[in-house]
């Protein structure tokens, strides 16, 4: 009786501990007392099973033999209930364990919950600055996008004097004579990836307004990037000078075609054969050849026509346009068949020309 009392006990408080174990642990626990149970069971029938034979012939080695049985029973609930303790010991043991572990778990999933909305609160880096240098006459990296490929470029979409412009309504005055003072050259030639420039050798000065701009290197465009009146020609040579304090002025001279024209020959009979590979010629260029012979010009305030689309540049172009031959402008044109910005908003810019 007394081992179905702990028995009973035993399997309540196994149910009870096992209730959160994973089944494979509960069937495990579930089989060992199972197992001491039966154990048990055999020992005490084991016990029991030879005192019986005793008791029809000797009544006093019957009894002798009884207590004997009943010490050994007890014995065997005492070892029963010994496993039971060991066993619920080590179940708490297991409990307390797998409750620190899941308390851990759940401070590390808030500790990381927390981090995920620190992170999700805090704005994004901004991206870096552009810092892009490849532009194009088209495209996705043409002149509607030039302000976007480089910080540095912004003047090219939020300035107000920008480059080219169509000349007309320009205000006629008498305008001061330039002064050029150009003379033969030495030069050095590059295809730049967006035109053919020369760049000069010092000491050809252009004097206008009381001030001295010093030439630094001429290139072409095509079609012109200016226009007069609305109405460009196939080319234009851009003549850009610097004064000794870093101001700008550029002298445009419109290109059509006609006759031979002997400088831009002379610059495409050492075009260089590689891009970004600048030549230096042993011959020179009389830079007296990129003028036309009426010196009276229209002026305006611009910018330079390409990024970085600087303004304060002071723009001259000549009235009297040049010519150059079908077979100059069809050499440039396979090299460069486009490279012209489109005319830009004049902003009430005042455009001044020659009486
Ligand atoms: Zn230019």
């Amino acid at each position: 009786m007394r081992n179905l009392i702990v028995l009973f006990a035993c399997s309540l408080v196994m149910s009870v501990a096992g209730a959160n174990e994973p089944p494979a642990a509960k069937q495990a626990v579930a089989a060992k007392p199972a197992a001491a149970a039966s154990a048990s069971a055999s020992a005490t029938a084991a016990a029991k099973e030879p005192s019986i034979k005793p008791v029809l012939g000797k009544p006093a080695v019957a009894e002798k033999s009884a207590k004997a049985d009943r010490a050994k029973e007890d014995e065997a609930e005492l070892d029963l209930s010994e496993r039971i303790a060991v066993r619920l010991a080590e179940m708490r043991a297991t409990q307390a364990a797998r409750a620190a572990n899941a308390a851990k778990a759940q401070k590390i999933a808030e500790a990381k919950k927390r981090e995920a909305a620190i992170i999700a609160a805090t704005p994004p880096p901004p991206p870096p600055p552009a810092r892009g240098t490849h532009w194009t006459y088209d495209g996705e990296s043409g002149p509607g996008n030039w302000s976007k490929i480089n910080v540095d470029w912004g003047k090219c979409s939020t300035g107000t004097r920008q480059s080219p412009i169509d000349l007309r309504d320009g205000i006629k005055v008498d305008l001061e004579q330039i002064t050029f003072d150009y003379h033969q050259s030495s030069f050095r030639e590059v295809d730049n990836g967006h035109t053919i420039m020369v760049t000069v050798g010092g000491g050809n000065f252009i004097t206008v307004n009381n001030q001295t701009y010093e030439l630094q290197q001429f290139h072409f465009h095509r079609p012109s990037e200016e226009k007069i009146a609305g109405k460009g020609t196939e080319m234009v040579m851009h003549l850009v000078h610097k004064s000794a304090e870093g101001k700008l002025a550029v002298v445009a001279v419109l290109l059509e075609r006609g006759k031979a024209h002997p400088l831009m020959q002379t610059v495409w009979n050492n075009l260089p054969l590689e891009k970004l590979e600048s030549v230096s010629p042993t011959v020179v260029l009389d830079l007296m050849e990129a003028l036309p012979a009426r010196r009276d010009y229209f002026t305006f305030m611009g910018s330079l026509s390409e990024p970085p689309c600087t303004e304060g540049v002071l723009y001259i172009v000549m009235k009297q346009t040049m010519q150059a031959s079908p077979a100059q402008m069809a050499l440039f044109s396979r090299l460069y068949p486009f490279n012209a910005r489109p005319v830009q908003p004049t902003n009430g810019r005042v455009v001044k020309e020659s009486n």
